[in-house]
C-alpha cells in the first residue's frame, strides 16, 4: 500500500533529514519533490499545491530554521500536513436516532459495496449489534446471491424479495422500505441496506438511491470507492456526495497496487471524513480508518 509515494517522500525528505541546517535551496528542493510524488501518486492538483505551500510555510518559520533539528521539524511539518489531509481525527458511525439504524450503503458497481456490506456486519456484529442486511441490488440476480453467502458466512439474516421463480423483484425501494420494517418487527437494531451501483455514474442509479434515501431515512449514508482508481475516485465522490450528501467514504481495495492519490484527495476534495478502509476480498480484512495511523503508514 502506497509504498511508492512511501518511497518517494522518503528521498524527497532525504534531502533535509540529516541537515544541521535547511535553506532556501533545499527547502525549494524538497518541495519540488514532495510535490512530484503526490502528482505521481494521483493526488489531486490543487490538494498537492496546497499542501506543499502549507509545508512551506511552517517550515521556513523562524522557529524551524533556528531548531537544534531542523530537518526533523521538517519531517513532522510534512507528517501534521499529512494527517491534516486524511482528515486530522477517526469520525465513527453517526449515533442512531432510534433502533433499527439504517445503513445504506452506495457506490458504484465493482467498487467493493456488497463485499463491505458483509464485512460491515461483521465488524458491528463484533461491537454487539445484531444486523440485519437488505439486498437493494435487485438487478444482478448474482449481487442478491453474493449477499447471502456473505450473511450466511457472518450470520445475519438477510431481507430480500424473490418471486416465485426466484428472481428478485425488481423495486429496490420497496425492498429497503419493507426491510427497515422487517428489522423493527424481528428486533434488530442494524439494518444494512447494499444498493445497486452503475459502471459509471447515472441518472436512474442516482434517482434510485435518492429514493431508497427518502423511504428509510438512514442515520448514515456510506459511499464506497475503489481507491485503485485515482482521481476517478474524487469525481465519483463528488457527484455521490452531491446527490446523498453523505456521511461518510469507504475506501476499498488498499491492498492493491494503489498510488495513494484517492486516499489523500477525497477528505479535502468532498469534505467528508473517510470512516473505514478495506485492505482485501476477506471479511475480516476492514480497518476503520485512522488519518494519523495512515500518516504514519505513508511515511514508513
Ligand atoms: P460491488 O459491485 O460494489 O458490490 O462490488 P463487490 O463487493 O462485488 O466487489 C467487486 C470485486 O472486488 C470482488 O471480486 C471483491 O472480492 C473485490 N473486492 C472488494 N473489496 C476488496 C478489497 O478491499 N481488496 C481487494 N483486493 N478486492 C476487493
Amino acid at each position: 500500500m502506497f509504498e511508492s509515494l512511501s518511497d518517494k517522500l522518503d528521498a524527497a525528505l532525504k534531502n533535509v533529514k540529516g541537515e544541521g541546517r535547511i535553506n532556501d535551496l533545499n527547502i525549494a528542493e524538497t518541495m519540488r519533490e514532495i510535490r512530484r510524488a503526490l502528482l505521481d501518486a494521483d493526488v489531486n492538483y490543487d490538494v498537492a499545491r496546497e499542501f506543499t505551500n502549507k509545508v512551506k510555510e511552517k517550515v521556513t518559520d523562524e522557529s524551524v530554521l533556528n531548531a537544534v533539528s531542523p530537518g526533523q521539524q521538517f519531517v513532522k511539518a510534512v507528517y501534521d500536513e499529512l494527517v491534516f489531509l486524511l482528515g486530522d481525527v477517526h469520525i465513527d458511525l453517526n449515533t442512531p436516532k432510534k433502533p433499527p439504524m439504517v445503513i445504506l450503503i452506495a457506490g458504484l458497481q465493482g467498487s467493493g459495496k456488497t463485499t463491505f456490506t458483509g464485512k460491515l456486519a461483521k465488524y458491528l456484529k463484533s461491537k454487539g449489534r445484531s444486523p440485519m442486511l437488505a439486498a437493494a441490488d435487485v438487478y444482478r440476480p448474482a449481487a442478491v446471491d453474493q449477499l447471502e453467502t456473505l450473511a450466511s458466512q457472518v450470520g445475519v439474516p438477510v431481507f430480500s424479495i424473490r418471486g416465485e421463480d426466484g428472481v428478485p423483484l425488481k423495486d429496490a425501494v420497496e425492498v429497503a422500505r419493507r426491510a427497515k420494517d422487517e428489522a423493527r418487527r424481528t428486533g434488530r437494531d442494524t439494518l444494512i441496506i447494499d444498493t445497486a451501483g452503475r459502471l459509471h455514474v447515472d441518472e436512474a442509479m442516482m434517482k434510485e438511491v435518492v429514493e431508497i434515501k427518502g423511504a428509510v431515512e438512514p442515520d448514515e449514508i456510506l459511499f464506497v470507492v475503489d481507491a485503485m482508481t485515482g482521481q476517478d475516485a474524487v469525481n465519483t465522490a463528488k457527484a455521490f456526495n452531491d446527490q446523498l450528501n453523505v456521511d461518510g467514504v469507504v475506501l476499498t481495495k488498499l491492498d492493491g497496487d494503489t498510488r495513494g492519490g484517492a486516499a489523500l484527495s477525497i477528505r479535502s476534495v468532498v469534505q467528508k471524513p473517510i470512516k473505514f478502509a478495506s485492505t482485501g476480498e476477506k471479511l475480516d480484512a476492514l480497518t476503520e480508518f485512522y488519518p494519523d495511523r495512515m500518516a504514519q503508514r505513508i511515511l514508513g
